[in-house]
């Protein structure tokens, strides 16, 4: 396994992995085979977006904000928000590989989504090989 280390800048960002996770498959080595990604925080998520015009970046993140305002909870810390937008998010994504290199379409990238930064934050990437 492999471990991809982050920081966050904001409260809620989403920071493009796709460099590094292709990173991790090229020292793997592996041709063909699938990429788990898995990230082991609570109030953060992996998922795939558009990664051409900022403004979806930005529009997605206000999108969050307006569905999950963060009032109304109870849970002490005061992140309940991050941790309903991180379970809404997911926590794990699987991506193909073909020809070393994950098989993402055109506008496709590969997004840590923070929702309780900054922070220091931990990706997991488990590539596993396949013969087909
Ligand atoms: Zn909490």
């Amino acid at each position: 396994m492999k471990t991809i280390s982050i920081k966050t800048n904001k409260r809620c960002d989403m920071v493009d992995i796709t460099r590094e996770v292709n990173e991790c498959v090229k020292e793997s080595g592996i041709i063909s085979g699938i990429v788990h990604i898995f990230i082991p925080h609570t109030t953060a998520g992996v998922s795939i977006n558009e990664n051409v015009d900022p403004d979806v970046k930005r529009d997605v993140l206000y999108a969050m904000e307006r569905a999950v305002p963060n009032s109304g909870f109870r849970h002490i810390e005061g992140n309940s928000d991050a941790h309903t937008k991180a379970q809404m998010t997911g926590f794990s994504l699987n991506v193909f590989v073909e020809d070393a290199k994950l098989m993402l379409g055109t506008w496709q990238s590969v997004y840590f989504y923070e929702y309780d930064g900054p922070r220091a934050r931990k990706v997991f990437v488990k590539i596993v090989k396949s013969e087909d």
